[in-house]
């Protein structure tokens, strides 16, 4: 695998909403020099591919553009999964599981079948675990298997934070961890404004600011792709954003902080099950995860997040 290569290469599979928003902040943000489209739905990708193309002429990017297959995947960096069914309005992502892991059945095959040698990034739902059955399905090392995780919660998160205490979200330090879903949560011991604790400021502020609006914005994050279904039936743009922001961390071998969904190799006292948690993202993938200082309490919650998640995964019974 060469990232440093002079073509930076990306399939995407799934050209639904999902996939196409990413598809489009990556023309705009010019991130990649190939961007590959494979559907099922083949007349859908080869639609969207022009409808990108035409977009070409008024872009700052030179990039080749078109609806492709598997073998495609044989010289790609990254092959990114966006395929699947989406949320209905109540249906909570766990319900998805037994639907799209058929789907990434007729996926992950194809794909390595093509020699393909890259970094799997996944946005399917529920991402944690269909992460993990990317990384077992395709037999690569989990390392270079990522998903989302917890990516698009963290932004959402820092964004409500900086409107909450008036501060750029870019100042704004605190992680959304574990599923991405109903059992993730917010470790407040961790959230800081600059290096300041968030709980501290609240302690000090004299009724200014207070903590019980900080599980108020943890509800809020927790509830938002629902509230956002429910107005708009799917939620795109910031996903889309978010594979972007990660994308970009693995071309530019930038060893950034993401919350992604990784497989753990003892962190916080868990071993192969795929959480979102603070990962070093680089052109290997996931270069190494973070061991926050949780709290007791927090530890407990992270914990059974795992667990949810190994449940599913297990109850799948995959080979
Ligand atoms: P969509 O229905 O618009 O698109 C799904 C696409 O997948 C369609 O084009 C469909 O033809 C294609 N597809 C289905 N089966 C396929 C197969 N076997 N092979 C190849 N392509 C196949 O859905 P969407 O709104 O784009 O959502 C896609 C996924 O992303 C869903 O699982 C959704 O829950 C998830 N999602 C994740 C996050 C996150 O934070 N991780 C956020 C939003 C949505």
């Amino acid at each position: 695998m060469d990232m440093i290569s002079e073509n930076r290469k990306v399939v995407l599979i799934g050209t639904g909403m999902v996939g196409m928003s990413y598809a489009y902040a990556l023309l705009n943000q010019n991130v990649c020099d190939e961007l590959v489209l494979v559907d099922v739905d083949r007349k859908r990708a080869e639609g969207e591919a022009m409808d990108l193309n035409h977009g070409l002429a008024f872009s700052g990017s030179n990039m080749k553009i078109y609806a492709g297959s598997y073998d495609d995947c044989g010289d790609a960096d990254i092959v990114t999964i966006c395929a699947g069914v989406a949320q209905k309005p109540g249906e909570s992502r766990l319900d998805l599981l037994q639907r799209n892991t058929a789907v990434f059945r007729s996926i992950i095959d194809p794909v390595t079948e093509s020699g393909f040698n890259g970094i799997f990034l996944v946005a399917t739902n529920p991402v944690d675990i269909m992460t993990r059955i990317t990384a077992v399905l395709s037999g690569f090392n989990p390392r270079r298997v990522l998903g989302t995780g917890t990516a698009l919660d963290t932004a959402r998160l820092r964004y409500l934070l900086g409107e909450y205490f008036h501060v750029d979200p870019r100042n704004m330090h605190a992680y959304v961890m574990g599923e991405h879903g109903d059992s993730e949560f917010v470790p407040w011991s961790q959230a800081m404004m600059a290096t300041k604790p968030v709980l501290s400021i609240c302690e000090e502020s004299n009724g200014k600011y207070c903590c019980e609006e900080m599980e108020r914005i943890t509800e809020e994050v927790r509830g938002a792709a629902q509230k956002i279904i429910e107005a708009k039936r799917a939620t795109y743009y910031g996903i889309g954003m978010a594979l972007v922001r990660i994308t970009r961390a693995i071309f530019g071998n930038e060893n950034s902080v993401l919350t992604v969904s990784a497989m753990m190799r003892g962190e916080y006292g868990e071993t192969g099950v795929f959480v979102g948690a603070p990962c070093i993202v680089n052109r290997n993938g996931v270069q190494r995860i973070l061991q926050l200082s949780l709290s007791d309490d927090e530890m407990a919650k992270f914990k059974a997040s795992c667990k949810t998640l190994r449940t599913h995964f297990d109850e799948l019974e995959l080979q």
